[in-house]
């Protein structure tokens, strides 16, 4: 019996007995996307991945393969579509995979599921996604398909935040390629951050509105939207610290199990 906790690295009967055994199957939903000049493209792909590993491990829970690309980035929330590296897929595109995995689970007996966003702009294109794969389910006779879907970022206390923004939290928007992604990426993979290359500038300053194409000098230059400087692994360490207990914990109460 193979113990791992990604899917994809067991077979076929090892998948139907876990699933059978009552195993929630665990999707990170990624992007491949800009973050700044000292960081990969791959940043929405680790985290959430790494996430997810540890709350399936406490939960007795299964990571499906990682979507690697996700809906487009955002100039107020990621950078934008113009960065050289980012390729990403249209809302239906993206949509359509997840309502295809879940459908597919789900036919095989799957019957929990946590959809684990990485990267802010597939928030609601995902929702359409989960929905499409339940309305396809019910439509074979499966009503029986239950699904949580969370950003891993909101799963962090006040406590912690104030100690890593003792000036105030800048939101969830601008810390694309900032504090909390470097930190994170230097606990997970210190080998892909390039410290050095950390962006010596503050925050971006948006207006609340957008305008479509980006006019001249809309886009942050650096594609780091906050401020990166002072990252660490020990900051990443209490973000994840915070972010496998409380949606562990979300987890046992949203799927009523014991422990
Ligand atoms: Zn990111
Ligand atoms: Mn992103």
């Amino acid at each position: 019996m193979v113990e791992s906790v990604f899917m994809a690295e067991l077979s076929w009967p090892e998948w139907e007995a876990r699933i059978q055994a009552g195993a929630i199957i665990f999707l990170p939903l990624g992007a491949t996307e800009q973050h700044g000049p000292h960081l990969p493209l791959n940043v929405d792909v680790i985290l959430p991945t790494g996430v997810a590993e540890r709350v399936a491990r406490q939960v007795g829970g299964l990571v499906a393969p990682t979507l690697n690309y996700g809906y487009k980035s955002m100039p107020r929330s990621g950078g934008g579509q113009s960065f050289p590296g980012t390729a990403s897929l249209d809302a239906a595109t993206f949509s359509h995979t997840i309502r295809d995995v879940i459908r597919d689970m789900g036919l095989h007996g799957a019957r929990r599921f946590v959809i684990l966003n990485g990267h802010f702009e597939n928030a609601w294109p995902s929702v359409e996604g989960l929905d499409l794969a339940l309305r396809d389910l019910r439509a074979e006779g499966i009503r029986d398909v239950t699904a949580m879907r969370l950003e891993y970022w909101d799963f962090v206390t006040p406590a912690t935040l104030d100690r890593i923004f003792p000036d105030g939290f800048p939101g969830t928007e601008l810390e694309h390629a900032s504090l909390i992604e470097t930190s994170l990426m230097l606990l997970l993979r210190p080998d892909l951050v390039a410290v050095e290359k950390i962006p010596q500038e503050g925050r971006a300053q948006f207006p609340p509105y957008d305008i479509h194409p980006p006019p001249p000098g809309y886009l942050r230059a650096s594609g780091v939207l906050a401020d990166a400087r002072g990252a660490s692994a020990q900051i990443g360490q209490w973000l994840m610290d915070d972010h496998v207990r409380l949606i562990s914990a979300a987890v046992r109460e949203g799927f009523q199990l014991g422990g």
